[in-house]
């Protein structure tokens, strides 16, 4: 079966096509992430104008790419939520328009599980069950997956999530968004304990996560150093070493812990910030003292694409699923709320 992904929950736009017996064929992505920077945000209206703009040359894009036509397409994927309505919408617009025309059938995916299932793209995909760590710029979950649409959710953020933390952390050490990845880089001059940042709610049992405190402490930190008059570059790096450290290490404790609870041999991570690099080696160390292993996507699968859409949206078809009610984008869907698929 040959499926296209599409996925404009955001501000990327991205457009993939994925055959059942052949894999991934191609894929392509356009980023707004240059045209919202002016206003130090995503500006949704923005947003939904421009994935209108870019859909349908980076279709053709892809279909080139995979030397088919749109003929040969069996069934179209796309991100139902959650996410920005409108931007939501023009994809679910997009997707059922040409499920219409070329008639075949269509299917609505949950952005969450297109991030979760996005390891399966790769050459040595995790079997289940496994505990996931989703950790993008919207999430911050832990949540034991035994099979597709069984999610339980083990943990989640009471405020906000990693990304976002990064994001805004990065802001104030005069970083651009995305700041993850910026961050991430300017780390790599810090040294290691010159600043000890808090693990949040790492001191009570449990599998919730609290980000928010960590940008208050950022803040406070970069202050002080101000008053010192010892705001330089150095200082600067020391400080994304110690916010990335903090972040990894509260992250690490509660992924051992959900091994721990689960008896799970395999852990998963996805979403944006599972492309960091002190968290990817962190959590092969932790994974190996819990004799379990960890499972990633490719850097370009971590952060939002088509790929992730079409594979997840391909499973749920195969399995007899396709969506035939009006078109309803929801910018607000539980994950628990998805229905098991029988593999
Ligand atoms: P959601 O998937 O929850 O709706 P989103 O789609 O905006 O949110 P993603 O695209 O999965 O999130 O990921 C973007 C986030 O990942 C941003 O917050 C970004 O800073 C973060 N990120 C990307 N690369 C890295 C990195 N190397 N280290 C840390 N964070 C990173
Ligand atoms: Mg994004
Ligand atoms: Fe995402």
């Amino acid at each position: 079966m040959i499926v296209v992904g599409i996925e404009t929950s955001c501000d990327e736009t991205g457009v993939a096509v994925y055959d059942s017996n052949r894999g991934l064929l191609g894929e392509a992505l356009f980023s707004q992430v240059a045209m919202h920077a002016d206003y130090g945000g995503v500006v949704p209206e923005l947003a939904s104008r421009d994935h209108i703009q870019r859909l349908v040359p980076l279709l053709d894009q892809v279909l080139e790419q995979a030397s088919l036509t749109k003929q040969d397409i069996d069934a179209v994927a796309y991100t139902n939520g959650p996410g920005l309505i409108g931007a939501l919408m023009v994809g679910a617009t997009f997707a059922r328009s040409l499920s219409y025309t070329l008639n075949i059938p269509a299917i609505g995916v949950h952005h969450m599980e297109g991030h979760l299932l996005a390891p399966m793209l790769e050459e040595q995909p995790p079997a289940f069950p496994f505990v996931a760590l989703l950790v993008s710029g919207g999430h911050t979950q832990l949540v034991d997956v035994n099979g597709i649409g069984q999610y339980e959710l083990l943990g989640d953020s009471v405020d906000d999530a990693a990304g976002e933390a990064f994001d805004k952390a990065a802001k104030m050490m005069g970083l651009d968004y995305p700041g993850g990845p910026r961050i991430a880089k300017l780390a790599e001059d810090g040294t290691p304990g010159r600043y000890k940042f808090p693990r949040p709610m790492t001191d009570r049992p449990g599998l919730a996560f609290s980000f928010s405190g960590l940008k208050t402490y950022t803040l406070n930190t970069i202050q002080a150093a101000k008053q010192n008059s010892d705001l330089s570059q150095q200082t600067l790096a020391d400080i994304a070493y110690a916010f990335q450290e903090a972040v990894v290490e509260t992250l690490a404790i509660k992924c051992r812990r959900a091994l721990q609870a689960t008896q799970h041999k395999r852990l998963v991570i996805a979403g944006g910030v599972s492309a960091n690099k002190m968290l990817r080696d962190r959590l092969t160390s932790i994974a190996a003292k819990e004799s379990a292993t960890l499972f990633y996507p490719r850097p370009a699968f971590c952060t939002d694409n088509g790929a992730m859409i079409a594979y997840a949206g391909c499973q749920r078809l195969l399995a007899g699923e396709q969506e035939v009610d009006p078109i309803q984008p929801k910018p607000r869907w539980p994950m628990e709320a998805l229905t098991a698929v029988e593999t």
